[in-house]
């Protein structure tokens, strides 16, 4: 029994679970690598965005341990009063190298990074155009910087450019977001007819790179980069979370941009400054990918083998171009069971619903990384075999 004020939490619960929405929250009882441990038993890694293995990479753990004895453990400051500290300045000049931009801004996510630069760039009198599909930090950016949000349809430039042509010019200024890489389906934005529009219409662009750092691109450099785009982005958010193993947000584009949200952004302004050890993972991370493309080249191996497999065995893989590999299963009791299937077989892939993904498209994401060995990837797809004819599926 909860107190009165409480019952809706416990019929929220309840409604979630009858409808098999509620998120069941696995342990991690190792790093992430290809095999881990979780809930006490082995599994082969199918859900991580450690896309290059680079979460225990030995070179990155090494920096990690080095900067805590050079520089202690905390910052125990905000960046903009005594949290800045030199590794912070080195990670974003060589993260600005790396991505071929101007200058570069390091904070605590990806999230935040969102937060940060949207709120400083735009307020009330302003807009916003935004792909439906843009991740919730993005969504949340938005809201927060309380300017007009105009929605086009997914990756939909004709629709982009008609919101534009009808709005635009009952604002002050107009900044057009569009994620990268949409982590759920794995399709890209069109993001040099997007800076064709944008261009045409005066708009300042921004990109969230999230999920095609370290993964599209010469060397994994982002999907600007893909583009042959370079100059011609404002903005790109990027997460040092994913490809990159570790953790911190980066805000990439523009000198003149990015010293402005040094002056105006929130997080930056009122959340401290990222640990000595992360930021020092962070730029192993960087010289690592500047010195080889081994990595990328085996992520992307993996993806063409192992899609092409699943494609084979009769699985709807829909339109991802990228590593993201979402096996489409429609409602979500469906997925969660042929994700327990599969984890029973050693092979941990989530299911994924909604909220995540919009209602009766619910499925299991698989996330191809650079870790897996073809046995590796061999493992998976007998999993995904058995378990898909036991229940129909394929
Ligand atoms: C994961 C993700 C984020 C959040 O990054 P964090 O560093 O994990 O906070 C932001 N945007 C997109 C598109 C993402 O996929």
């Amino acid at each position: 029994m909860v107190e009165p004020k409480l019952q809706f939490i416990v019929d929220e619960m309840e409604s979630l679970r009858q409808a098999g929405l509620l998120i069941n929250i696995r342990t991690m009882e190792s790093p992430a690598d290809a095999w881990m441990i979780v809930n006490g038993k082995r599994v082969l890694n199918l859900c991580t965005n450690n896309y290059l293995g680079l979460a225990n990479h030995p070179r990155l753990k090494e920096a990690a341990k080095a900067a805590v004895d050079r520089w202690g453990v905390g910052p125990a400051a905000v960046r903009s009063i005594a949290g800045t500290q030199a590794l912070h300045l080195e990670l974003e000049r060589r993260l600005a190298e790396f991505k071929g931009v101007e200058d570069a801004l390091y904070v605590q996510s990806g999230f935040c990074a969102n937060q940060a630069a949207i709120g400083a760039l735009v307020g009330p009198e302003d807009c916003i155009i935004s792909d439906r599909l843009n991740h919730a930090s993005i969504i949340d950016g938005c809201r927060l910087s309380r300017a007009k949000v105009l929605v086009y349809e997914h990756g939909d430039v004709a629709d982009a450019e008609r919101v534009i042509v009808e709005n635009v010019k009952s604002y002050r200024r107009a900044l057009l977001i569009t994620d990268g890489v949409f982590s759920m389906d794995g399709d890209i934005a069109p993001l040099d007819r997007l800076a064709a529009v944008a261009r045409a219409h005066d708009l300042i662009t921004m990109v969230d790179d999230a999920h095609g750092e370290g993964v599209l691109g010469r060397g994994g450099r982002g999907i600007v980069d893909h583009f042959g785009l370079h100059g011609q982005f404002d903005i790109e958010i990027g997460t040092m979370s994913k490809a990159f193993g570790v953790v911190g947000g980066a805000i990439a584009g523009k000198k003149v941009i990015v010293d402005y949200i040094r002056q105006k952004a929130r997080p930056f302004l009122f959340s401290s400054a990222v640990t000595p050890a992360d930021t020092a993972a962070c730029l192993a991370a960087v010289e690592l990918l500047e010195e080889s493309t081994e990595l990328v080249d085996r992520l992307w191996e993996n993806t063409r083998y192992f899609k092409g497999e699943m494609k084979g065995l009769g699985f709807d893989v829909g339109r991802s171009v990228t590593p993201i590999t979402p096996v489409m299963l429609g409602e979500a009791p469906l997925a969660k069971e042929l994700s327990n299937r599969l984890f029973e077989r050693g092979v941990f892939a989530m299911a994924l619903g909604y909220p995540t993904v919009p209602k009766g498209l619910a499925r299991i994401r698989v996330m191809v990384s650079a870790m897996l060995s073809r046995q590796d990837l061999d493992v998976g797809l007998q999993a995904f075999a058995q378990a898909g004819k036991e229940l129909g599926v394929i």
